[in-house]
């Protein structure tokens, strides 16, 4: 494999797992999530359950590939 930008053949081939989460930050889930979760299951049982078990897109971990460049730094997906 081949640098991008510099040419350089010294890359460096690595998992890198990013978690995606559209609305909001980590730190939220961690405090403020579990308490919203908590009133959706009191009050909305049956429509949280179906949330939870189709729409489980709010913290999403994916790990894709992404090659990085040991000469110049410049990094891309693969
Ligand atoms: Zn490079």
């Amino acid at each position: 494999m081949v640098c991008h930008r510099c040419g350089s053949s010294n890359v460096n081939v690595q998992a890198v797992s990013v978690v995606r989460n559209k609305h909001h930050g980590l730190f939220y889930w961690l405090f403020f999530g579990w308490l919203i979760d908590l009133l959706l299951w009191i009050f909305l049982t049956i429509p949280r359950l179906l949330i939870a078990l189709f729409g489980s897109k709010r913290v999403k971990t994916k790990v894709h590939t992404e090659a990085v460049c040991q000469n110049c730094g410049y990094r891309w997906r693969v």
